[in-house]
C-alpha cells in the first residue's frame, strides 16, 4: 500500500487533501490520472445499470435533504458506532472492531491489551455530519450531509416512475458523494470520510424479491470481473443473521483481496432491504408510496434489492489488482506496471518521436490531434524510448507509438503493447481502427 500512495502522489492520481495545510483528516483529492481513471469505472456503471437496460432509470438526488428522511431512514436514531477512547494515549477506537487496531504506543498489542491502556466505557457515535441550513444556527434549521445516496432515491420513487412510465420491476440508480464521520477512517482511500457511492434500487414485487437478489448478486459479480478484477480476488460475504443490518432481509458482500494486513474487504453490498424504507417514508411523510399495478389491479409497496458500491473503494480495488513489478529480458532496472484493464487506463496510447528532429515532433503531433478525438492520449517527446515507456507503464497506458524516421517515408509507426511489449508495425491510416479494435477487448 505504501508504494501504491507513493505512485499515486508522484504520478498525479491522488492527493492528500489540502496538503499543504498539513492535510484534512482521510480525505482525498483525485489529480488528473486519478480523475480519469475514477471517472472511467464510474461510466462503466453508468453504462452498464443504466445506458444498456430498459429497466433501470438515472437519478441525481441532492446531497441535502429533508431532516425527517433521516429519521425515517433510522440513521439519526441508529447510524452509530461504539467509541472508546484511550485515557492513556487519547487514541480512539471502534469497540467492535478493536481486534483490528493497533495499540498505537505497543502496535505488537491491540487497544486495551497492553498494561498502560486506559480505555473507556463505549459510547455510541452517529457518523452523520451535521450542518445547519439558513442563516441561524439553531436546532431548527439542522441537516445532514448524506450518508448513502440511496434515500435520495426512495423519495423520487414514484416521481420517476411515474415521470418515466415505468413498471414494477424496474430500478432508479444514481452516483453520487456520501459523508460519514467515521471513527477509524485509514488505508488510503478505502475509508475515508467523504466518498462517492454507485448505487441503484430495484423495486420488485414482494414474493419475487429473493429471484431478484440472486440474479443482481451474480450480475454485479460480473461488473467487477468486466473490470479486470482478478477471478481469485473476488469473493462473496453473506451476511449471519447477526451481521444483517436493520432495513435488511438478505445481504451478501462483494469483497476484494487487498492483500496485506487487509486482506478481504466489502466493495460492494448487495442487499434486499423488503419494504422497509418505502414504509418508513410513508408513515414519516404520510404519502403513499404504492405501486398500482394496472394488469392484475392491485396496489403494493414494493420491495426493493439494493446493489450498493464505492467508486473510490473500487478505484482502489483496481489499483491495487493493477499493480506489479517485475524485471525486464536484457535489462538491468525493472519496470513497475498498472496493468489496469484497457477501459478504465487514464490515457489509452502515449505518442513519442524517436528524436526531436527532422519534422518527428510534427508527424508525430498530428497522429496525437487525431487520435484524440476519440481517446485520452499523452505526448512525450523527452528522454529514452526506454524512459518514456516506464513512464507510461507506471500510470497504465496501454499502448505507446512511436514515430522513426522510416514514418516519415513510409507512412508507418510502431506500436508497443504494455502488457506483452510485442510490437506491430502499423499503417498511420489504420491506427484508429487498431486501437479501437485492441480497446475493446
Ligand atoms: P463498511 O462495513 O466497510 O463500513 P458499510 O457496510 O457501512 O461498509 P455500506 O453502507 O453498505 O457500507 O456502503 C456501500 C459501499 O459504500 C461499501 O461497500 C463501500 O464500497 C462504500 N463505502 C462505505 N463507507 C465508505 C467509506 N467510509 N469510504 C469509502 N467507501 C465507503
Amino acid at each position: 500500500m505504501d508504494k501504491l500512495v507513493s505512485l499515486c502522489k508522484r504520478r498525479g492520481f491522488i492527493f492528500q487533501s489540502s496538503e499543504i495545510y498539513g492535510g484534512t483528516g482521510s480525505v482525498w483529492d483525485y489529480g488528473p490520472l486519478g480523475v480519469e481513471l475514477k471517472k472511467n469505472i464510474k461510466d462503466r456503471w453508468w453504462n452498464a445499470m443504466v445506458r444498456s437496460r430498459d429497466d433501470i432509470e438515472g437519478l441525481d438526488a441532492a446531497i441535502l435533504m429533508h431532516p425527517r428522511t433521516w429519521e425515517a431512514s433510522g440513521h439519526v436514531a441508529g447510524f452509530v458506532d461504539p467509541l472508546v477512547d484511550c485515557k492513556t494515549c487519547k487514541g480512539r477506537f471502534r469497540a467492535d472492531k478493536l481486534e483490528d487496531a493497533r495499540c498505537p504506543q505497543k502496535p505488537s498489542k491491540r487497544p486495551g491489551q497492553a498494561d498502560q491502556c486506559a480505555l473507556t466505557e463505549a459510547r455510541n457515535f452517529n457518523l452523520m455530519f451535521k450542518t445547519y441550513m439558513g442563516a441561524l444556527e439553531e436546532s431548527a434549521s439542522v441537516v445532514y450531509l448524506r450518508p448513502e445516496t440511496a434515500q435520495g432515491i426512495f423519495v423520487n420513487f414514484l416521481n420517476v416512475q411515474q415521470s418515466m412510465r415505468q413498471k414494477v420491476p424496474f430500478g432508479i440508480a444514481q452516483i453520487g458523494k456520501a459523508f460519514r464521520n467515521e471513527i477509524t477512517p485509514g488505508n488510503f482511500i478505502f475509508r475515508t470520510r467523504e466518498f462517492e457511492q454507485m448505487e441503484m434500487q430495484f423495486f420488485v414485487e414482494p414474493g419475487t424479491d429473493m429471484e431478484w437478489f440472486d440474479q443482481w448478486k451474480q450480475m454485479r459479480l460480473e461488473w467487477h470481473l468486466s473490470l479486470g478484477l482478478s477471478p481469485e480476488r473476488l469473493k462473496f460475504h453473506q451476511h449471519t443473521a447477526g451481521e444483517l443490518a436493520h432495513y435488511a432481509r438478505a445481504a451478501f458482500d462483494v469483497t476484494f483481496d487487498f492483500g496485506g494486513t487487509l486482506g478481504f474487504q466489502e466493495i460492494e453490498g448487495v442487499h434486499n432491504r423488503g419494504d422497509f424504507d418505502l414504509t418508513q417514508h410513508q408513515t414519516f411523510s404520510g404519502k403513499k408510496p404504492e405501486y398500482y399495478d394496472q394488469v392484475n389491479n392491485k396496489r403494493y409497496v414494493p420491495y426493493v434489492i439494493e446493489t450498493s458500491v464505492g467508486a473510490d473503494r473500487v478505484t482502489l480495488a483496481a489499483l491495487v489488482n493493477a499493480y506489479r513489478e517485475e524485471s525486464v529480458e536484457g535489462e538491468d532496472e525493472g519496470r513497475v506496471v498498472l496493468g489496469l484493464h484497457a477501459s478504465i487506463a487514464p490515457i489509452k496510447a502515449a505518442i513519442f518521436p524517436l528524436t526531436k528532429k527532422d519534422g518527428l515532433p510534427d508527424f508525430a503531433r498530428n497522429i496525437l490531434n487525431d487520435l484524440r478525438k476519440s481517446f485520452p492520449v499523452d505526448y512525450d517527446e523527452t528522454g529514452s524510448i526506454g524512459k518514456r515507456y516506464r513512464r507510461q507503464d507506471e500510470v497504465g497506458t496501454p499502448f505507446c507509438i512511436t514515430v522513426d524516421p522510416q514514418s516519415l517515408t513510409d507512412q508507418t509507426v510502431t506500436v508497443r503493447d504494455r502488457d506483452t511489449l510485442a510490437q506491430d508495425r502499423v499503417d498511420v491510416t489504420q491506427l484508429h481502427a487498431y486501437l479501437t479494435n485492441k480497446l475493446a477487448r
